[in-house]
This record gives structure tokens, sequence and C-alpha cells, in this order.
């Protein structure tokens, strides 16, 4: 039986600096979390596809291979939700906790390189799933894995030093991420406003994207 306390982690001493670096920037083209959490939604839902190709045993077999973005103005939310492979604690450590992914590595490699940071870098080499903190002050990240004998739980961050992850019961295949916007940036929570970015660029999505129930 896991504890149901949530426990709290610290964030790698390399994530915490582009956490500050992305949560301190003046880079103005904020629209790109959209993008980062819709591509992430796309490379999960592909990788979902892949091990349908080999394995009998999936969890939630029947759920179809699309991204679903919610959003609600009154509450200052956006959220994005995948049917996609999902993470074990382990994965949500590993993922979102630490900097192994290629990315924000090569970000705060070409941050070096720079001898500082140059706005610019944060549009060339995307910093990933850590841009939403950009816009957020709080993200939650539900997931639950592919496999069979897995088990669901939620992640959360204000993007400051630490994180929590605890089980949470009931949910399907795959992730979802609620954000909390800043006030400042409510504006994503508006529909029209989503739907103008998604526009841009959700061709390049294999997968069908729904916005508020309706396929972009
Ligand atoms: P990258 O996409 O370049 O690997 P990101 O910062 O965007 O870096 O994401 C970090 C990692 O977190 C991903 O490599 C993936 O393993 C995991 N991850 C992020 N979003 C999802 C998701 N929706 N479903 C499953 N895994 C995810
Ligand atoms: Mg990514």
């Amino acid at each position: 039986m896991s504890t149901q306390a949530p426990e709290t982690h610290e964030f790698q001493a390399e994530v915490k600096q582009v956490l500050d670096i992305v949560v301190h920037s003046l880079y103005t083209d904020k629209d790109i979390f959209v993008r980062e959490l819709v591509s992430n939604a796309s490379d999960a839902l592909e990788k979902l596809r892949h091990t349908q190709l080999t394995e009998k045993d999936i969890f939630d077999d029947n759920l179809p291979l699309e991204i679903n973005l919610t959003t609600d103005d009154k509450a200052g939310t956006i959220t994005i939700q995948d049917f996609g492979i999902g993470m074990t604690r382990d994965e949500l450590v590993e993922n979102l906790g630490t900097i192994a992914h290629s990315g924000s590595k090569a970000f705060l490699t070409a941050i070096k390189e720079n001898g500082g940071l140059n706005e610019n870098l944060i549009g060339q080499f995307g910093v990933g799933f850590y841009s939403v903190f950009m816009v957020a002050k709080e993200v939650k990240v539900f997931t639950r894995t592919w496999k069979k004998d897995g088990e669901g739980f939620l992640w959360t961050s204000d993007g400051s030093g630490k994180y929590t992850i605890e089980p949470s019961e009931g949910q399907r295949r795959g992730t979802k991420i609620v954000i909390t916007l800043l006030d400042e940036y409510k504006d994503f929570a508006q529909e029209s406003r989503v739907k103008d970015i998604l526009e841009r660029y959700s061709s390049f999505i294999e997968f069908p994207v729904n916005l508020n129930g309706t396929k972009v």
C-alpha cells in the first residue's frame, strides 16, 4: 500500500536553474507553453501507439488516441489531457524532476556557451514542459501509466524549488495537466485565445486535437 500523504521532492539543481530563468525571463512569447504541452501529449500518444504493436495488456486499451484541451475562464485554468503512455511514479520523478531530457539540457548548455541568457534561447531551444511556469501559478499533473498493474498519481508544483507526488485514484490512462494561470496571464483561459494558438500549428500534430469538445 502506498502512503496517501503527498511526498515532497526537491527539483534537481539544474531544473531549478531552468525554472528560475524561465519564471524571471522577459521572453514575451508566452504562447509557446501550449505548443510544448501539445507536443508532449502527441509524443505520449505516439509512444502508446508504438507500445500497442508489441504489448497485449494495455490499461484502458479502448481509449481514443486524441488530445483534449479545456478552458475555464471563471476559474482561470487551462487543462490538457492525452490518453497516451502516462507515467509511473519513478517516471514522474525522472522526467519532470530532473534535466535528463533533451530540450532543457540543450538550453542550459547554450546559456553556458553564450556566457549568459539571451532571451531568444528560450524560443530557440524550447524549455519543454518547464515553459508552463511562465504563465502558471500552480500546475497539477495527473497521470496513469499504460501498464495494467500501475497506479494513478498526482504531481503538483508552483515552479519554485519543490514538487509533491501523491496517489490519485480513478484515473484513465495517460496524462492530464491542469494549469492555474497567474492573474496577468488569465487570457489563456479564454477559448478564443487558445484556438488562435492551436490553429497556427495543430495541423502538424498527427492526432486529433479538441478544444472544449470541438475538433480544432
Ligand atoms: P522533451 O519533450 O524534450 O523530452 P519536456 O520537458 O517537454 O522534454 O518533457 C520532459 C519529459 O516528461 C518527456 O520526455 C516525457 O518523458 C515526460 N512527459 C511530459 N509530458 C508528458 C505527457 N503528456 N505524457 C507522458 N510523458 C510526458
Ligand atoms: Mg517536450
